[in-house]
């Protein structure tokens, strides 16, 4: 069991799944979401009920299903928790599974160097449904966001701790949908055990002082692409996307270690988008390892053409990340280096 701590923890509701209800049109979230959390939370067994910590309630607008999340949907969330996180000792953040990796990716480098638990969960059936993961995923969640130790944006599902711009959702059914496919769980529960690997910790490794970017993502919507390449694509068809004055970044998803055809047409759309300014980066369709974008001659193409490796990021990780760094008053320059730096423990 989790110690009980002296100041109350936040949940922050923002919908998805486990708040919904049957309606004409299929599942849509439901009303009086707290006071149905709060009753399903007082019919757990007394010992656990007695360790729950202590929270407090508020919901992000209306509540939406989290595939209609945009990135200002992950500025308002941010600026909600740098708003109040000194007057609670932990946040839970309820949202849909859909895009909750992108969310949480998005709010650990908005909410760099944060210094308490900001742990989002959601649930793959509604809070009433039989056999519903929601009340466990959110008495989990409230265990770990009550761990001072924890001291970074973490994704809690069906008893696993994961850092938040390293996961993925990676199951459309089973209740162990998510997976971190390159850094090791921050944390599991096993019945009433809650244990946090604290070396694994950001708090252990890089989390410095907290310094909060929370910029306007307005201006950015639909200004980063996502390209994965498939056998026989073109150039004119990368093009396409990158040739077009809104993009500004671009998320190229290559093959294996980071290979791209071998195509000096590709290669030269994507040198004159560089030159132009615009933040590109590869990452693997692989889910497990990392690329080397020098390593395969077919892959040297990428290196030539000014393309950032991604090195071992998820796509969630990856993609937010351009968008935040394009969000920020810095120089082009600076915004590569610190694409290629680990911010948050969010690459190799
Ligand atoms: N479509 C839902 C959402 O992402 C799925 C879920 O919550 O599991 O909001």
């Amino acid at each position: 069991m989790t110690p009980p701590c002296a100041a109350p923890l936040l949940i922050i509701y923002t919908g998805g799944t486990l708040g919904m209800i049957d309606t004409d049109q299929g599942l849509a979230p439901g009303p009086d979401v707290e006071a149905r959390v709060r009753r399903a939370l007082a019919g757990l067994p007394s010992a656990r009920l007695a360790a729950l910590p202590d929270f407090l309630w508020q919901e992000l607008g209306t509540p939406i299903d989290s595939s209609s999340a945009r990135p200002n949907d992950w500025a308002a969330l941010a600026s909600k928790i740098a708003d109040c996180h000194r007057d609670v000792a932990g946040i839970v953040v309820l949202h849909g599974t859909d895009t909750l990796a992108w969310t949480a990716s998005s709010l650990a480098y908005q909410l760099q160097g944060i210094d308490r638990p900001v742990v989002i969960t959601g649930a793959m059936l509604p809070l009433e449904a039989d056999g519903s993961d929601a009340l466990h995923n959110i008495e989990t969640a409230l265990g770990f966001a009550a761990m001072p130790r924890l001291q970074e944006v973490a994704l809690c599902f069906d008893g696993v701790l994961l850092r938040g711009c390293r996961a993925r959702k990676w199951h459309t059914q089973d209740r162990h949908a998510f997976a971190s496919p390159n850094q090791g769980r921050l944390g599991e529960r096993r019945g009433d055990d809650w244990t946090l690997i604290e070396s694994r910790g950001l708090e252990a490794t890089q989390r410095g002082a907290p310094r909060f970017e929370l910029p306007d993502y307005a201006g950015l919507e639909g200004a980063v692409v996502r390209l994965p390449l498939w056998p026989g694509i073109n150039a004119w068809q990368v093009a396409a996307w990158l040739d077009d004055d809104r993009v500004q970044g671009a998320l190229l998803e290559v093959w294996g270690g980071g290979n791209v055809p071998d195509d000096l047409a590709i290669g030269q759309v994507l040198a004159e988008a560089t030159g132009r300014g615009k933040l590109i980066a590869a990452i693997s369709q692989c889910p497990y390892g990392t690329v080397d974008i020098g390593h395969y001659a077919a892959g040297r193409l990428l290196a030539e053409a000014g393309v950032m490796s991604g090195d071992d990021m998820t796509a969630e990780a990856a993609y937010t990340k351009l968008v935040h760094l394009l969000a920020q008053p810095i120089s082009d320059d600076q915004r590569r280096r610190r694409f290629m730096t680990p911010l948050v423990g969010e690459r190799g």
